[in-house]
């Protein structure tokens, strides 16, 4: 063997970062792997292939990535390892790494079935490659390993056509590609089968699929008889792309979750111009009325982005504003950094300062802490039906699950397990998390 070869062993390990999308594809890869003759090490230092699953949708995610990559630098001079990339990640984030000799390979998240040969090339010390394929795939053909036992996702759409001008994914993950409607109904049979209690439908906007003439509200009307008892959750909604008709159909079906993660992102309108979200707050404003007013138990949730370009203290009011007239069960809050290859980046420029940012994202925070307390303490008293899914992270002697409406509920273990269905009495809450006892046993 040539020195610069680098000896052959098939294990290989997975660290992900980033969101659900990220984990799905992980689940992808590695059966991917397995089918050519790799196996999942559960420990970093035992593995000769790391694969970091990287997001670059927040500079943040890049630069934590950045360091782990630095703090592990020793395993790879120490031992033969191999680090690949895959998942999202900007051009000139990847340049700076395969310049730099930090990584070996990139992957980008329509090539994972050519993962095998990138290794394999890597191995006999052919330089850095990656693939520059931009031919969407949506993977239909492939059985996810799934990583989590009772609830897990299923991407269903792959992608994004919308071009948000702050947002990388158009051009790291291509075209929006929807997977075929009867592959997608017989994995959640197959799940179904095999002991899950809980699927998510993964999308980076998801209510925008469409295969022929189907569009998302018709799949949730197929897919829900087919797997009664089996809960279904969809993330991440668009609000430009949410349907009356999609209302009713989560209207219709127990077994869907009634749950809307909708972001808004911004509650000014010249700021949504600028982002190139395709509503107005008006418009956002009275979707929710409707989601109200047809499932009026549904819970909402929020991506709220403070700090884009241009951003004045009376867009920042704005937003507040509208938080307070919503009044979400919870949400998530990021103050802005530019990407490069956005539109954002090349053309506006990111001139909110750092301190400013800062202040107006405590604001929202804290202000969303005050509205998911009323709207949990609006729980307290009722019943909940309850999916069990782990052991509580505070108190070993409590179980933890969620509700319909994604709200995290602990309780006393009893004689319970975890993937068992239950109704909770909720006798107290945080902003976080409901509290309570079992109150009886649901059959299913
Ligand atoms: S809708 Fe906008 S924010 Fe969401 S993935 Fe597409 S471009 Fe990005």
């Amino acid at each position: 063997m040539e020195n610069n070869k680098k000896e052959l062993n098939n294990s290989f390990y997975i660290e992900n970062y980033g969101c659900q999308m990220n984990v799905s594809d992980s689940e992808i890869v590695i059966s991917i792997l397995f089918k050519n003759g790799f196996f999942l090490s559960k420990n970093l230092k035992e593995a000769n292939i790391i694969l970091f699953n990287s997001c670059s949708i927040r500079k943040k995610a890049e630069l934590t990535l950045n360091n782990r990559l630095e703090e592990l630098q020793y395993l790879k001079r120490k031992n033969k390892i191999l680090f690949g990339i895959i998942g999202c990640l900007s051009k000139q984030f990847r340049d700076i790494l395969l310049k730099k000799k930090k990584i070996d390979f990139f992957v980008n998240p329509n090539s994972y079935k050519e993962i095998p040969n990138f290794i394999k090339n890597a191995i006999i010390g052919k330089p850095y490659i990656y693939s520059n394929n931009q031919k969407n795939e949506t993977y239909s053909d492939i059985n996810p390993f799934y990583l989590k036992k009772i609830t897990t996702f299923l991407s269903i759409t792959r992608g994004c056509n919308n071009m948000c001008t702050f947002c990388v994914v158009p051009f790291t993950r291509g075209r929006e590609i929807s997977s075929n409607p009867y592959y997608i109904i017989e994995e959640c049979k197959r799940l179904y089968k095999n002991g899950y209690k809980e699927i998510t439908l993964l999308g980076q906007n998801v209510d925008s699929y469409k295969w022929n003439n189907m569009d998302f509200s018709d799949l949730l009307n197929f897919l829900a008889p087919e797997i009664p008892f089996m809960r279904i959750r969809f993330s991440t909604s668009n609000p430009h792309d949410m349907s009356d008709k999609i209302l009713e159909v989560i209207s219709k079906h127990s077994n869907i979750c009634k749950h809307i993660h909708l972001p808004v992102q911004s509650g000014s309108n010249k700021i949504l111009k600028l982002m190139n979200r395709k509503y107005t707050r008006e418009k956002y404003i009275s979707l929710i009325k409707k989601i109200r007013k047809i499932i009026p138990e549904c819970s909402i949730s929020h991506d709220i982005m403070t700090g884009f370009c241009n951003e004045e203290e009376k867009d920042h009011q704005d937003t507040i504003d509208l938080m307070n007239e919503i009044q979400y069960n919870y949400g998530y809050m990021f103050s802005y950094s530019s990407r490069p290859g956005t539109y954002a980046y090349r053309k506006l420029k990111d001139n909110v300062p750092h301190y400013v940012k800062k202040k107006r994202l405590k604001e929202i925070i804290d202000l969303q802490k005050k509205h998911s307390l009323f709207r949990m303490k609006e729980y307290v008293g009722k019943i909940q039906e309850v999916l069990i899914e782990g052991e509580s992270k505070k108190n070993n002697q409590y179980w933890y699950g969620r509700n319909t409406q994604n709200l995290v509920i602990v309780f006393p273990k009893e004689s319970y397990k975890i993937g068992q269905f239950t109704y909770v009495k909720i006798t107290e809450t945080t902003s976080a998390t409901l509290i309570g006892k079992i109150y009886k046993d649901v059959k299913k």
